[in-house]
C-alpha cells in the first residue's frame, strides 16, 4: 500500500483521461526572409500536438523554434519524436483534468525538452478550459488585461526596406514598437542602420535591437554606448554569456534584456541573484510551459526586473497560449512581441487573431479560444496535400 500522501491515487474516477496524443509537422511560408544573426528563415515549421480525451474534448498545443536548431537544442522534428515515443505512453489513460499533476509526472520521467513540454501543457490546458468553459488565462489565475501591446521585428536586412515596413505598420496602426535584428553585419554598419531608422521614425515609434548573442563583450561595450546615443531604448542579449550580461548591465543609459540566457525558473533565479539584466524576455516555450513562464515572471517581480513577453515566432496556437499567460502577469512593462502569426502568409485558424490599435486582443472563448482550420492544416502538413500537388507537377 502506498503511504506517501503525495503519491496517493485519486479517490474518485477521473472525469476524463487521455486517450490519444497526435502530433504533426506543418510547414508554412513566411511573408519575407527573416534575417537573424544566427539564421535566415524562409519559412516556419510548427509542431502541433492534439490531446484527445475520453470525454470527447480535444486540446491543441504548439512547439516551434526559430530557425530549426539555430536557437536551441530542440527542433520541431525532435519534439514530434519525443512526444510520440516518450510523452504519449506516459500520458495515456492518465487524468486529463489534473494538468499540473500530469506535467509533474512527465517531468519525473522526461528531462529537459522544455519546448515539447510547453506544447503538451498547452494542449492539456486548452482541453481543460474547453471542458470547464473557461479561457486558459482563467485557469492560470485570471487575466489582468484584455489586450497586449505587440512590437514588430524589422529584419529584412535592408535599411530603406525596414523604414518603409515600419511606416506601413504605423499607418495600419498595428505596431509602434520596432525591434531591429542586428549582429550579422560589422558593428558600425549596424549602428548606422539603427540610427537611420530611429531618425526616420523619431518619436512616432520606439526602436529596440536584438543582437542574438552575436557580439563580444568589447563590441557590446562600444555598441551599447553608441545605441544609447542614437535613441535606441533597449538592447536584447548582445552577448552569449550571462556573466558578461551582468557586467554590462546599468553601465549605459539603455535597458539590457536577457533572452537566450533565460531557460526557465532556475536560470531566471540565477540571473536575478546577480542582478544580471534590467528586463527578462519571458518565452513560454523557453520556460518549459505556461506555469513555468509565470514562475519566471514572479522571480523577475521579486528581483525588481522588468518584463517583456517574448516569442519563438509561433503560429496562432503558440502565440495565443503565450498571450493567455502574459495577460496574467502583474507587470509587463515592455509589452510583447507576439507577432508570429503575422509573419506567416497562411492563416490556420477559422477566425484569425485580432490585432488592432497596436495590440493583440485576447479571445474570450473557452480554452485557448481559437479553432484550427483543419482543411488548411491538412494541406500544409508535411507530406500532405501540398506535397502531392507539387509532386504531380
Ligand atoms: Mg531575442
Amino acid at each position: 500500500m502506498n503511504t506517501n500522501p503525495n503519491l496517493r491515487e485519486p479517490i474518485t474516477t477521473p472525469a476524463a483521461v487521455v486517450e490519444r496524443v497526435e502530433t504533426m509537422l506543418v510547414d508554412l511560408p513566411t511573408i519575407r526572409p527573416h534575417k537573424l544573426s544566427v539564421a535566415t528563415m524562409d519559412g516556419q515549421t510548427l509542431m502541433l500536438v492534439k490531446v484527445y480525451c475520453s470525454d470527447g474534448v480535444v486540446g491543441i498545443g504548439e512547439g516551434t523554434t526559430i530557425g530549426g536548431l539555430a536557437y536551441g537544442g530542440e527542433s520541431p522534428e525532435s519534439m514530434k519524436l519525443a512526444i510520440d515515443t516518450y510523452f504519449a505512453p506516459i500520458m495515456a489513460a492518465q487524468d486529463a483534468t489534473r494538468v499540473q499533476a500530469m506535467m509533474a509526472r512527465i517531468g519525473k520521467m522526461i528531462k529537459d525538452n522544455r519546448f515539447a513540454k510547453s506544447a503538451v501543457e498547452t494542449a492539456l490546458l486548452d482541453a481543460h478550459g474547453k471542458r470547464l468553459g473557461l479561457p486558459v488565462s482563467e485557469l492560470l489565475g485570471g487575466r489582468r488585461r484584455e489586450r497586449l501591446p505587440v512590437a514588430w521585428t524589422l529584419a529584412s536586412g535592408d535599411t530603406a526596406k525596414d523604414i518603409a515596413e515600419a511606416e506601413r505598420m504605423l499607418a495600419l496602426r498595428r505596431h509602434k514598437i520596432f525591434k531591429l535584428k542586428i549582429g550579422a553585419k560589422p558593428l558600425e554598419e549596424d549602428i548606422a542602420h539603427v540610427a537611420a531608422i530611429k531618425r526616420a521614425l523619431s518619436d512616432r515609434g520606439a526602436v529596440r535591437v536584438d543582437v542574438n548573442m552575436a557580439w563580444s563583450e568589447t563590441q557590446a561595450t562600444y555598441g551599447m554606448s553608441a545605441l544609447a546615443d542614437v535613441g535606441c531604448e533597449l538592447v536584447e542579449q548582445p552577448v552569449a554569456s550571462a556573466a558578461a550580461l551582468a557586467r554590462l548591465v546599468r553601465r549605459f543609459p539603455i535597458a539590457l534584456m536577457a533572452d537566450e540566457s533565460l531557460h526557465g525558473p532556475e536560470s531566471a533565479f540565477d540571473i536575478a541573484k546577480i542582478g544580471g539584466a534590467d528586463v527578462f524576455a519571458v518565452k513560454v516555450e523557453q520556460s518549459g510551459g505556461l506555469f513555468n513562464a509565470q514562475r519566471v515572471g514572479a522571480i523577475a517581480d521579486a528581483a525588481g526586473i522588468e518584463l517583456y513577453g517574448g516569442t519563438m515566432l509561433e503560429s496562432a496556437v503558440g502565440t495565443i497560449a503565450s498571450a493567455h499567460t502574459f495577460a496574467t502577469f502583474a507587470n509587463l512593462q515592455w509589452g510583447t512581441e507576439l507577432f508570429g502569426p503575422l509573419l506567416l502568409t497562411e492563416e490556420i485558424l477559422l477566425q484569425p487573431l485580432s490585432y488592432r490599435d497596436f495590440e493583440l486582443v485576447l479571445p474570450d472563448g473557452p480554452g485557448l479560444g481559437i479553432e484550427l482550420d483543419e482543411d488548411r492544416v491538412k494541406y500544409f502538413v508535411r507530406d500532405g496535400a501540398r506535397k502531392s500537388i507539387h509532386a504531380a507537377r
